[in-house]
């Protein structure tokens, strides 16, 4: 069985208390529907359907059927770096020097693949269906084994997968985390042959792909001379691949942008090839409004990750002024070594309330976050076929289980997950047709097995 190809089982989903379509406004709520999936797309979406001869039927009665959640910035490989003390209390820059960069180069291939296990496991009971993961476990001295053992682990997990190559190409001195790492960066040359070789052997650029590359520098003026940027940008355009980065997650970074190069962040990478509808940034926590502008004229996307900012102390990202501004917009939970969970109804929860205690009621609405978490998630990532729940789209949804004491009382089930948030059981959930969540549980998975393999990990990885 190849993974990434869709089942063609048939599925009737009967009776859900309420269906939404991932699309925003009058447009995010389908009611009382069945829906019909048949060769990993949706074929149908109507009232009673019948059942078909040979067709699986999944009765949905206490649940609320969702398009499955778009992670679009992960670091898989911190699934091991959960609430570090010496990190705990830091802002980015100290805990950036505490946790994951004194560490990096003790990743092993092993310990990198029990990380993304535990992540991936996690991510999917929490309603996940894609992931794109930026993954900087690379310099010059190392493996290149590590993004090869994400898209396996993916394949097996069922979980359609983005793979954003990242890593540095200078020392960073600049930098007090990453000067404590010791590690050689790689050569431009070395990182874009990798990305060649991943792109043969893994990229597809379909609507419905299950496997994508992306070009994604660790963090401009910090992991690369400036000069390289526009060389990546013309390599990653003249392969047809994607643009990725960190951008503006701090003032700090905001200040030494301006210290050094006389630019806001924006302009800075605006100047070097940057922006554009294939090119989306983690967090653009700091952002004046000339910079809104002009990252809406070019259609630059963005991972909204508010509880990695929260965490961090680095501030709250303005992603209904962005999204107002016409800007794509994703929820994404970021490396779970700076947030501590790593499900997306817990982000989504928490990105509904954020803005509204910062800004007021009128800031956020529950189907706001449902679209920029399913459908702004696909749109930033070019997947045309995901993120919404229409006849023809990618069968990629999430059957959350509401038959629980805490959902009684409910007035209206569809916002349940999103507004009342975690602990919520996904019963079923199904990627490219494919049921990859059965009964709130893995199919296949030996979960503990893979939770004696996470403990093992801790104790390599303690300082
Ligand atoms: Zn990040």
């Amino acid at each position: 069985m190849n993974p990434t190809t869709p089942s063609n089982q048939s599925i009737l989903i009967r009776n859900p208390a309420a269906v939404m379509s991932g699309r925003p406004g009058d447009q995010a709520r389908l009611g009382q529907v069945d829906l019909r999936i048949a060769n990993g797309r949706i074929e149908s979406i109507a009232p009673n359907l019948t059942p078909l001869a040979g067709e699986r039927v999944i009765d949905a009665r206490d649940c609320v059927v969702y398009p499955g959640w778009v992670n679009t910035h992960h670091h898989l490989f911190q699934n091991l770096l959960k609430a570090v003390p010496s990190g705990i209390n830091a802002d980015l820059q100290d805990w950036l020097a505490a946790v994951p960069y004194p560490r990096l180069a003790r990743f092993t291939p092993e310990l990198a693949r029990t990380a993304a296990r535990l992540g991936m496991a996690e991510m999917l009971l929490s309603g996940v269906t894609t992931c794109a993961d930026h993954h900087y476990l690379y310099h010059a001295h190392g493996t290149v084994e590590t993004g090869d053992l994400l898209f396996e682990e993916a394949a097996a997990f069922g979980l359609r997968f983005v793979l954003c190559r990242g890593g540095a190409l200078q020392s960073a001195g600049d930098h007090p985390g990453f000067s404590k790492t010791v590690l050689h960066p790689e050569t431009l040359d070395q990182m874009l042959a990798d990305i060649e070789r991943l792109k043969a052997r893994y990229h597809d650029s379909s609507a419905a792909s299950m496997r994508r590359v992306v070009v994604a520098p660790t963090t401009p003026t910090f992991s690369l001379p400036p000069e390289l940027l526009p060389e990546l940008a013309r390599a990653a355009r003249g392969l047809g691949l994607r643009m990725h980065t960190h951008l503006s997650e701090t003032t700090r970074y905001v200040d030494f942008c301006r210290e050094r190069f006389g630019k806001l962040p924006v302009e800075f990478v605006a100047d070097h090839g940057w922006l554009g509808p294939d090119v989306w940034f983690a967090h653009l926590v700091h952002l004046e409004a000339s910079e809104i502008a002009m990252l809406a004229e070019s259609g630059s996307g963005v991972s909204h990750c508010p509880v990695s900012n929260a965490r961090l102390g680095s501030g709250i990202a303005p992603a209904p002024r962005m999204a107002a501004a016409g800007m794509p917009v994703s929820l994404a939970v970021d490396g779970v070594a700076s947030n501590e969970s790593g499900s997306m109804t817990h982000e989504a929860n928490f990105a509904w309330l954020v803005h509204r205690a910062a800004h007021g009621a009128a800031a956020t609405t529950v189907e706001e976050i449902i679209h920029w978490g399913t459908a702004g998630g696909a749109r930033v990532l070019g997947l045309d076929a995901v993120g919404t729940l229409a006849p023809g789209q990618a069968a990629d949804l999430v059957l959350y289980d509401l038959n629980a004491l805490r959902f009684d009382g409910f007035h209206d089930l569809a916002v349940a997950p999103v507004a009342a948030g975690e602990p919520v059981r996904v019963r079923h959930s199904i990627v490219n047709g494919r049921v990859v969540v059965e009964n709130g549980e893995i199919p296949g998975l030996d979960l503990e097995a893979l939770r004696r393999d996470a403990a093992q990990g801790v104790r390599e990885l303690l300082d």
